[in-house]
């Protein structure tokens, strides 16, 4: 979008370093990470001001509330006598994404040539984690004494970052690391005043939430007919949280709609799909395959694949079924596209949001016929089949993520049963046992207490 010309930070000279590259905060940070602490410890010091927000709702036997707010960094964490500015010379530079800001702007800042990026966005095929940075995210460029670029880090939230190293002249390959998390429940109610939409968002849920909640119970009722004032409704949310702070990833744990005097509710098992409370799947069942007909696979799905240039581990995160150009590619599940890209190496790109934690990616295609923030239908035409990117010949390149993660899309346990099976029946009941009693105890807290849940702190 920004098409201003910028000009190039010029590397300061050895012995006058002359415009500042970093300010004061950001040599902090450095002196951190060149004393050995690493990464980790950054993500401590600095959060980025976009931390997720924390919504105001119910303590209904929860641990406290985390804020977002960023630690301030104190003079106390400064070791005093280290000569900040020797690692000015060759990194590791530090860079914290703005708005609008590209990953071929900051290499060219850093004086790194387009082959230099290219390797580095050959790496990241399998991810697409440098495709779209997001403000407030961080790069780290470890940049040696001959100006070369021998490791990137990317911070893309809290407890979670990947590396890009070099393996030699002409690769790099990434590392993916994730610190343990923990899901934190919090219970949001309210009643229907209005809009569903505008109710929900009273009761302290974002917009993501709500859309989620509309899509999970889409096949149960019609949210704008069968609402009427007073109704209320009861959610349960589950945030991910690090030791870092909570990564931004929520779910819909539990989802209870008092209409009068029918009840309509989901509850979140652990195959990530959704079910009420007799165990009856919402949501239909996905598609194995993303095409109608047959189709070889040319690749399977292999964490361990060998890179057969450098002979190192190079994950293959999808299956890759051959197929000429132009062949229909169709959404596995009902769901919403997230994302539309087109990557030097994924070629042009889909990534589409399910109900519960699937998300389905299609590579190298050719033409892609649906938008970002369209919804679309199990089975659908997403797109058409190609050769784009680096690709050996025409294929389609296809990854099914759950709770964030790739997994084998042909053996993966996708809902396509109809129920909850027998033998999790009792776990399953359990656990609806356990937030349908969150729920209640919102409620009676709220009936009890009067608490104010427009909004503000209860
Ligand atoms: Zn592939």
């Amino acid at each position: 979008m920004s098409t201003a010309p910028r000009r190039p930070t010029p590397r300061p000279a050895a012995t006058a370093p002359a415009a500042p590259l970093f300010n004061r905060r950001q040599r902090l940070i450095l002196a951190v990470l060149a004393t050995g602490l690493g990464i980790s410890s950054l993500a401590l010091l600095l959060r980025p001001d976009s931390a997720p927000d924390t919504a105001t709702a119910l303590p209904a036997g929860v641990t406290a509330t985390e804020t977002g707010t960023a630690p301030t960094l104190t003079d106390e964490l400064l070791p005093l006598d280290e000569p900040l500015l020797d690692v000015a010379e060759t990194g590791p530079f530090l860079h914290t994404i703005a708005p609008g800001e590209t990953l071929s702007e900051l290499f060219s800042r850093h004086e790194l040539d387009r082959a230099t990026m290219q390797a580095v966005l050959a790496a990241d095929e399998e991810l697409l984690a440098l495709d779209i940075l997001r403000p407030g995210q961080m790069l780290v460029f470890d940049i040696d004494e001959q100006g070369s670029l021998q490791r990137l880090t990317l911070r893309l939230r809290p407890g979670h970052v990947v590396h890009y190293q070099r393996v030699d002249g002409d690769h790099f390959e990434f590392e993916d690391v994730r610190s343990p998390s923990e899901w934190r429940d919090y219970v949001f109610t309210g009643d229907i005043q209005g809009s569903f939409f505008l109710s929900a968002r009273r009761a302290g849920l974002s917009d993501a939430e709500i859309a989620r909640a509309q899509r999970i119970l889409g096949e149960k009722i019609d949210f704008r007919r069968d609402l009427r004032a007073g109704d209320r409704f009861e959610m349960v949310v589950g945030q991910e949280v690090t030791d870092e702070g909570p990564t931004g990833h929520t779910r819909v744990e539990a989802l209870r709609l008092q209409l009068g005097r029918r009840t309509v509710a989901a509850y979140l098992h652990d195959d990530s799909n959704y079910y009420d409370e007799d165990g009856d799947s919402l949501g239909r069942a996905f598609l194995r395959h993303p095409m109608q007909s047959q189709h070889r696979i040319s690749s399977p799905f292999n964490l361990g694949r060998l890179h057969p240039v450098t002979g190192r581990v190079a994950p293959h995160h999808g299956v890759d079924f051959a197929m000429p150009v132009g062949t229909p590619v169709l959404t596995t599940g009902d769901g919403v596209v997230t994302r539309v890209g087109n990557h030097p190496f994924a070629g042009r790109y889909v990534e589409i949001q399910h109900p519960g934690q699937f998300k389905t990616r299609y590579l190298h295609l050719s033409r892609v016929l649906v938008r970002q923030g369209e919804s679309v239908s199990r089975g659908a035409r997403i797109a058409l089949s190609g050769n784009t990117g680096r690709t050996t010949g025409p294929h389609l390149h296809f990854e099914l993520h759950i709770n964030q993660r790739p997994v084998n899309p042909m053996t993966a346990h996708i809902p396509t049963a109809h129920s909850v099976p027998a033998a999790q029946l009792a776990e399953f009941r359990q656990r609806v046992e356990n937030l349908v009693a969150s729920m209640d105890y919102a409620e009676q807290f709220l009936a009890l207490h009067e608490v104010d849940t427009s909004g503000n702190d209860s």
